[in-house]
């Protein structure tokens, strides 16, 4: 994964949340207070915002801006999640050039690891972390298997699909949702929508390649 490529990935997912904007605000509506969409098109419209200042900085400190400006500009729960995710991400991408299929793996696994360490979710719970943690364990077992960098994005980006899907029939215990106890059934997760959003905006980068 080159910079170019981190660039191209960060534009997409700007593009990609606010075309989708509706969307999560919508499925927020149902089980939160419909405002994920907002909150996520808000904080990559501040980092759209960057791009222009990101054009001289390295891999990791373009993902570091992005996960500061996450920080502060989203309110609501998505802002802290996702801006240490990033933070995270940076820290794997830190003195590096360029990425290798492990290092965008082991980013992943970052990502996922700053939204547990700071949101304490459980798979299961009806969070981000249903549309993450299947999309790390296939981006590992795709790795292992020896797949290149397109393959692993794609097979992450349709495992975070299906655990985003897997959210429907869960009962939230984590986050606003958890406020609704069994009413929060039936109803797909906001945060595991946006995360494979995000995911399916990496694999897009490379599908276009
Ligand atoms: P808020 O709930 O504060 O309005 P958002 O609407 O932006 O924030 O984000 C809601 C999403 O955040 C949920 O759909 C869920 O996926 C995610 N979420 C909430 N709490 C947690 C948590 N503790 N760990 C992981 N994800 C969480
Ligand atoms: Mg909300």
């Amino acid at each position: 994964m080159t910079n170019d490529d981190v660039m191209r990935w960060l534009e997409r997912t700007a593009d990609v949340l606010h075309e989708n904007r509706t969307y999560l605000t919508d499925l927020d509506s149902a089980i939160g207070d419909a405002d994920h969409g907002i909150n996520m098109d808000r904080g990559f419209s501040a980092v759209r915002n960057k791009f222009p200042d990101m054009v001289t900085m390295d891999i990791a400190t373009r993902l570091r801006t992005v996960g500061s400006t996450l920080v502060s500009t989203v309110g609501g729960a998505g802002g802290p999640l996702y801006g240490t995710a990033y933070l995270r991400a940076a820290g794997v991408a830190a003195g590096k050039q360029e990425l290798t299929s492990a290092d965008v793996v082991t980013m992943l696994e970052a990502f996922l690891g700053g939204i547990v360490a700071r949101g304490k979710a459980q798979t299961g719970e009806k969070t981000m972390v249903d549309a993450l943690t299947p999309a790390v364990a296939a981006a590992k077992q795709s790795l292992d298997e020896g797949a290149t960098l397109a393959q692993i994005t794609s097979r992450a980006s349709s495992a975070a699909e299906e655990g985003m899907k897997a959210t429907i029939p869960m009962l939230a215990t984590k986050g606003r949702a958890s406020y609704l106890g069994e009413r929060s059934i039936g109803h797909q997760d906001p945060g595991a929508t946006s995360s494979w959003l995000i995911l399916r905006s990496l694999a897009e980068t490379y599908e276009s390649k």
